[in-house]
């Protein structure tokens, strides 16, 4: 059987052996213009319990704190500052989990509540201390449900929306699926709104062979995402080797259709070759800093020959970095190829740039261990930000 015809038969086989499983669901799906709606939130308790029920642990990445919290507040614009957004969530955070907890009790089952920033995901001491937390939890069945901090987040440290901050629990907690609960049908091939004919894709095979940026840039009115973000978060998850279901988190009983082999939403395959866990962090947790542009030959040796990049390849070096910072790699056109972790600081970049490794100690006036300027171990082609 071709290849691509036989999705399904992995399709069964990633719903029968995936033990973790991280669901993230959107504002869209959860509120209306009145706040949450208790009874989405009580079939989706009633849906993930029944899916613990059968073995599987779940944790639950969700949107709605600033919607449940805005019709709270008194301001007669439509349009909120940070500052009352950040109000809402805090007044909607508490709200959306008592309504969880109220849902997921009727199970006699217990949720945690996790709020997160970007910077509690930065520090690598900190993530391996989060990754036992969500453990913890686990192993004591009780359900993590997750959302930023938006309450105290400042704009350099949010994660902006969460199915940034979903991909990247996916790593942290080394989840087995993805699936994301939006208020669309799938991915389709065209825009459904300008196309009613427009055909859902049930299944991307290499999602790597996407254009995310000119195929999708729809956006819902709830929520900060849209199918853009989805897909870059589907994205992600393939290179870590994770399988995404992007499904209509409003079709009744969605879960249990999916579970029991329906063709619901859209499936992206994983990645064959995957990226290591560290590599995902780096490249996702810390911001890239400056960029190295470099020339044909060196993207040739990166893309193609699995090498490190050496300052001989290096034509150009922008912004002030320090040894040790993840940056940008580039080629000549200014397209990017990947991130890094660099070697040198950006003034040290700037005397061996161009130069054979056997220049590079008298270009410095200190000897270096390693020429790389950023080894291969510590880089990411085709990082999707
Ligand atoms: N953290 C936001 C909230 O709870 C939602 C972000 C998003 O829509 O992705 O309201």
């Amino acid at each position: 059987m071709p290849e691509k015809d036989n999705w399904r038969e992995k399709r069964d086989q990633i719903l029968d052996t995936a033990r973790l499983i991280v669901i993230k669901v959107g504002s869209a799906v959860l509120t209306s213009p009145e706040g949450v709606d208790a009874n989405v939130v009580g079939r989706l308790a009633d849906q993930i319990s029944n899916l613990i029920d059968r073995g599987k642990q779940v944790i639950l990445v969700s949107s709605g704190a600033v919607s449940a919290g805005t019709n709270y507040l008194q301001s007669l614009f439509s349009e909120h500052t940070m500052a009352e957004k950040q109000a809402a969530a805090a007044i909607g955070q508490s709200r959306l989990m008592h309504i969880y907890d109220g849902a997921f009790e009727r199970y006699g089952k217990v949720t945690a509540q996790i709020l997160l920033t970007r910077d509690d995901l930065r520090s690598r001491h900190r993530f391996l201390n989060a990754r036992n937390t969500f453990y913890s939890l686990l192993n004591n069945n009780v359900i993590p449900i997750v959302n930023e901090n938006d309450t105290v987040v400042v704009q350099e440290l949010e994660f902006g929306e969460n199915d940034f901050l979903a991909s990247l629990i996916l790593n942290l907690v080394q989840a087995d699926l993805f699936i994301n609960l939006t208020s669309a049908e799938g991915v389709f091939a065209q825009n459904p709104e300008e196309n009613p004919a427009a055909e859902k894709i049930d299944c991307i095979h290499s999602i790597k062979d996407w254009d995310i940026e000119s195929q999708c840039n729809g956006k819902t009115s709830a929520g900060s995402g849209g199918m853009h973000t989805k897909m870059l978060a589907g994205r992600r998850a393939s290179q870590l080797g994770v399988p995404t279901l992007i499904v209509s988190g409003k079709e009744t009983f969605v879960l249990e259709k999916v579970f029991s082999g329906l063709d619901l939403g859209t499936w992206i395959l994983p990645d064959e070759k995957v990226v290591s866990q560290k590599k995902f962090w780096f490249a996702y947790n810390l911001d890239p800093v400056g960029s190295l542009f470099i020339d044909k030959g060196a993207v040739q040796a990166l893309m193609f020959g699995g090498k490190s990049l050496l300052p001989a390849g290096v034509l150009d070096v922008r912004d002030e970095f320090q040894a040790g910072d993840l940056v940008r790699i580039k080629d000549h056109e200014g397209k990017q190829v990947g991130v890094g972790i660099t070697r040198f600081s950006s003034r040290d970049m700037e005397k061996i740039k161009g130069k054979k490794s056997t220049q590079i100690s008298s270009a410095l006036g200190f000897s270096v261990e390693s020429e790389e300027a950023i080894h291969r171990d510590e880089m990411l082609l085709d990082a999707v930000h």
